[in-house]
């Protein structure tokens, strides 16, 4: 897993074209504020700007402070803290405010001192001496006036959090983006490299990329931002960390803690893949219109949708193509869905497939203080991770009348519906944010659509209690995810559920949900909308003790059948007929004592293809 996220952040470098300056020594960062100085040392100003990404030097800060040359965020650069943050607050409280502001300046103090030190190797550059200045010669008008500007610029707390870029007044780039900058910052990285190398016990082969180029070792890897779990500590979380116990590795047995053997190459750029796969996307809007995101390589696609989730999957391919199956999970479009069905089914998928040797991969992640939790891990070839996607289509596929059209039509459920149609409902009929089981639904579906596998039965139970108690009831979507868990969970023989209404021997418990669905419609003609529905009454009753339920359902339906009678004979004698039709297939006096959780399930998709099959007879009359 490691050496396939590796390989795509190396060929994420491979492609970056317009950037030069990709190298293990450095590592994108975001400003937020930017530092004029002239070239006499002495401040201009000290802005806010937009959040831009930029090249700097990679530092890693696991213990200790260390400095970013020439770029970093306030305590560093300018030697301030922030008494609005919540560092400070914190120390406040529990130290007294005297001695927190006492504490966060000695810290900022040294930070300064760290970054004003390493600026001591840069004394050759001509171009950087205004820098040199502006800490050292000039220090009044230069750090000591950038120092009051922070405090009386009023700067936005945000802006206050993040780093500090410093431009020479007059010059193109930043002073960090020099090319004299950068060319020093890897030739620093490249010598340090040598000295590991030269110590044997770090020039071993990288279990990984199998070179010995550059050396191995417990070097601290990279953070990787953005995987949902509990709070994210600043910075992100490792997925890979050589704390000790409960490392995430050792049941994939990837890496154990002492015999961890990734070059500093391949360490640097499997975070890069991860990273690039967790962020990449297109900016968009909710239907509320405020910002989101529309991921390319994770799931649930949007960020808005990822608030409240504990897990993230993301995918991609080897040879990093565009996957519009996954598109299709999404936002499934019936003809594209066909014929994708048709060119999986047809074998023309199977003639090319040894011509295919791009892979899929995907796995779901989790995070857990600073570690991140590898829960699932999928790799297959791309002909099968297509014909499981049709697959799992074909076992979605369920019916349902369109009253527009006024005809039936397949519908094919989004995957993100699947998973909401098990999620809990507040009484005003939104959806319960508390219900942690949406993301645990979710990593589910995700893995039974890509690898054709079976849902747990916990799911039907779920997704019963939901057509129970929503005001929906047995809505496609639920029908469609009752169908495929029914059908994939089949041992030998069983009754498979087709997409429409089934014509022949059929189970008593799908019977039986046509003929409550019958009865509802009889109570509905000779009631109107009056009363509670029958649904709401009785729809938990019938599912778990049938023979008591529709014992009484059918005494209340006489009393409704005397009154259509007097009211509406034609109608009556329609709904009668139709009524003794269905009844035809069971032994009405003997209804079974109770169904089984598979035989509800039954009942509910028998329920689903009447109600349907009756919506096109009340448009169609
Ligand atoms: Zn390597």
């Amino acid at each position: 897993m490691i050496r396939e996220l590796s390989d795509l952040g190396k060929r994420l470098r491979s492609q970056q074209t317009d950037n030069q300056w990709v190298h293990d020594a450095l590592k994108e960062e975001t400003i937020s504020l930017v530092l004029t100085i002239k070239p006499d040392g002495s401040l201009v100003s000290l802005r806010p700007i937009e959040r831009k990404t930029t090249m700097a030097e990679a530092v890693q800060r696991t213990s200790g402070i260390e400095a970013r040359l020439l770029v970093d965020n306030c305590g560093y650069v300018i030697g301030v803290y922030d008494p609005d943050s919540s560092v400070f607050k914190k120390k406040a409280k529990e130290k007294g405010e005297s001695r927190a502001h006492e504490g966060l300046k000695k810290d900022v103090a040294a930070k300064l001192a760290l970054f004003v030190h390493r600026l001591d190797g840069l004394g050759d550059l001509e171009e950087l001496a205004p820098v040199l200045k502006f800490y050292k010669s000039n220090k009044e008008g230069g750090i000591g006036a950038a120092n009051q500007a922070y405090f009386l610029n009023n700067i936005a707390k945000k802006d206050r959090a993040g780093n500090v870029a410093i431009l020479v007044s007059g010059d193109a780039v930043y002073a960090h983006e020099r090319e004299s900058v950068y060319r020093r910052i890897i030739a620093n990285y490249e010598s340090r490299q040598l000295v590991r190398l030269s110590s044997s016990s770090n020039k071993i082969q990288c279990s990984i990329c199998g070179r010995e180029e550059f050396p191995v070792g417990d070097f601290t890897h990279y953070p990787i931002k953005g995987v949902p779990g509990d709070k994210e500590p600043a910075g992100g979380r490792k997925l890979i960390s050589y704390n000790g116990d409960n490392n995430p590795f050792e049941s994939y047995e990837m890496v154990g803690n002492e015999n961890c053997v990734i070059c500093t190459n391949c360490a640097k750029t499997y975070v890069e893949g991860l990273n690039w796969l967790l962020s990449d996307g297109a900016k968009t809007t909710t239907k509320k219109n405020k910002e989101d995101i529309a991921y390319s390589h994770r799931w649930p696609r949007k960020r808005s949708q990822n608030y409240n989730v504990d897990t993230a999957m993301v995918f991609w391919t080897r040879e990093n193509k565009a996957l519009p199956e996954i598109d299709q999970l999404e936002a499934p479009d019936p003809d594209e869905v066909a014929r994708l069905i048709d060119s999986v089914t047809s074998g023309r998928e199977n003639d090319s497939r040894y011509l295919e040797p791009d892979q899929f991969y995907s796995f779901t992640l989790s995070g857990s203080a600073a570690r991140i939790i590898v829960r699932d891990w999928i790799e297959t070839s791309l002909h099968d991770f297509r014909a499981s996607i049709a697959k799992w289509f074909k076992d979605v596929a369920i019916t349902k009348y369109d009253p527009d059209l006024k005809q039936f039509k397949t519908h094919y459920a989004r995957l993100y519906d699947l998973a909401r149609s098990c999620q809990r409902k507040n009484s005003d009929g939104s959806y319960d944010k508390d219900d942690a089981s949406l993301a645990r639904t979710a990593a589910y579906l995700w893995n039974a659509a890509l690898k054709n596998t079976p849902l747990p039965l916990w799911m039907l139970t779920k997704a019963l209690q939901r057509a129970r108690l929503d005001n929906h009831g047995v809505t496609s979507d639920r029908a469609a995810l009752i169908k495929v868990i029914l059908n994939r969970n089949i041992k030998g023989g069983g009754f498979m559920i087709t997409e429409g209404m089934e014509d022949g021997s059929k189970p008593v418990a799908y019977v039986c949900g046509q003929i409550f669905a019958k009865l509802e419609s009889i109570q509905y003609a000779a009631l109107g909308d009056r009363n509670a529905g029958i649904r709401e009454r009785y729809f938990t009753y019938a599912l778990t003790s049938p023979a008591a339920a529709f014992g009484r359902l059918f005494n209340l339906n006489s009393k409704h059948f005397t009154k259509l009678r007097t009211e509406r004979p034609g109608l009556a004698v329609t709904l009668d007929k139709e009524l003794q039709e269905l009844c035809k297939d069971i032994d009405i006096r003997r209804f079974p004592a109770n169904f089984a959780l598979e035989e509800q399930g039954q009942f509910a998709i028998g329920y689903y293809h009447q109600r349907q099959k009756q919506f096109s007879a009340v448009t169609k009359n």
